[in-house]
C-alpha cells in the first residue's frame, strides 16, 4: 500500500498503532474493502489520499467516508497515522585539532577516500568515542607535538546517524622548523594519515641479508629520524649518514611492516599493508 492509501485506512478504521507496525492491521482492513474492480478501488483510494483526505487539514466533508470514518466521528483523523517516535541517535565525542601559522592558513587534512566524507578536507581529528578525551588523552591524539590549548565550549555536528561533540584544541605554528632537535612520538601517530614520512634507500650504507638500510623523513623536509643515546626518537634537520638515522624495514608474516633500528633492533612502528604491496615501500609510508 502506497503511504497515501494507508492514511485513508488508518483514519477510517481508526488505526492508532504507530507505523510501521500497523501495516499488516491496514492491509488486513484494506483487502476486506476490495470489490472485483481492484485495480479501479486501489487508485481511487490512492486519490483520495492524495486530494481529500490529506496529512493536514483533510476536507472531510468532500470525502464519500466521511459517515462511516472513525477517525472523523471521534476528531482524531489529524493525529493518524502514529508515527513512530524517533530513535535517539548515538552521541560521540572526540578532539579537533586545529593549527594556524600567523599568516592565518590552517591545516586541513583529507579523509579516505571511502567512508564516511569521503575524500573532505578536516582539521585533524582524535577518535570518536563515548566521552572527551582528558586534557592529557587528547595531547596524545594531536598530530604533533605543540603549545595546545583548548578552546572553551564544543562544536556540534549531526550526522544521519548519529551526533558529534568535538572539543577544539588550537596551537599556533611557524612555517619553518626550529633549527635544533624535535621530539617525535610514534605509535598511533605514526599511523594517521596526515602524517607523511619518506622512507628512502641509503645506498653505501651496507645493509642487512636481502636489503639496504634506510633513512625515515618528514616528507617534503629533509629532517631525519633518528635515536639519541638515551633512546627517544627525535628528528634532526638533516640526514647525516649517521648509524642513529639508519633503519631497516621487515615484513612480519601477517603481512605488516616492522621498522627497527639497524643497531638495536628495536621495534617502533608498524604498518598494516595490504597483501597486494608486499615490497617494501619506497617513498612514503603513509
Ligand atoms: S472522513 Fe476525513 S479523515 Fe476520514 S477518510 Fe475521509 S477525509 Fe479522511
Amino acid at each position: 500500500m502506497d503511504a497515501n492509501a494507508e492514511r485513508v485506512i488508518a483514519r477510517v478504521f481508526a488505526v492508532e498503532t504507530p507505523m510501521p507496525k500497523a501495516k499488516s492491521a491496514l492491509q488486513e482492513y484494506c483487502s476486506a474493502l476490495v470489490p472485483d474492480r481492484a485495480g479501479d478501488f486501489a487508485q481511487a483510494l490512492m486519490d483520495l489520499g492524495s486530494a481529500i483526505c490529506t496529512p493536514k487539514r483533510p476536507a472531510c466533508g468532500n470525502c464519500p467516508w466521511s459517515d462511516e470514518c472513525r477517525a472523523r466521528k471521534r476528531g482524531i483523523q489529524e493525529l493518524l497515522p502514529v508515527k513512530a517516535p524517533k530513535a535517539a541517535r548515538p552521541l560521540k565525542r572526540g578532539a579537533a585539532f586545529v593549527v594556524r601559522d600567523k599568516s592565518g592558513a590552517v591545516l586541513l587534512v583529507k579523509r579516505p577516500e571511502k567512508g564516511l566524507l569521503a575524500s573532505m578536507l578536516q582539521p585533524p581529528l582524535g577518535p570518536w568515542t563515548e566521552t572527551f578525551p582528558s586534557a592529557a588523552g587528547a595531547l596524545k591524539q594531536a598530530p604533533f607535538a605543540a603549545k595546545w590549548k583548548k578552546r572553551p565550549g564544543i562544536v556540534r555536528h549531526g550526522f544521519t546517524h548519529f551526533e558529534l561533540e568535538a572539543q577544539v584544541y588550537v596551537a599556533e605554528v611557524s612555517k619553518q622548523w626550529t633549527t635544533g632537535s624535535v621530539d617525535v612520538r610514534m605509535s598511533n601517530y605514526m599511523c594517521q594519515a596526515q602524517q607523511k614520512w619518506s622512507i628512502t634507500a641509503v645506498t653505501n650504507a651496507d645493509g642487512y641479508p636481502g636489503s639496504s638500510y634506510f633513512k625515515i623523513t618528514i616528507a617534503g623536509t629533509g629532517r631525519a629520524l633518528t635515536t639519541t643515546a638515551e633512546g627517544e626518537l627525535i628528528t634532526l634537520p638533516d640526514f647525516t649518514g649517521e648509524p642513529q638515522q639508519l633503519w631497516r624495514l621487515d615484513q612480519l608474516t601477517d603481512g605488516s611492516w616492522r621498522i627497527a633500528h639497524h643497531q638495536a633492533g628495536q621495534l617502533v612502528a608498524r604498518r598494516q599493508t595490504s597483501r597486494r604491496s608486499r615490497r617494501p615501500p619506497s617513498s612514503r609510508l603513509n
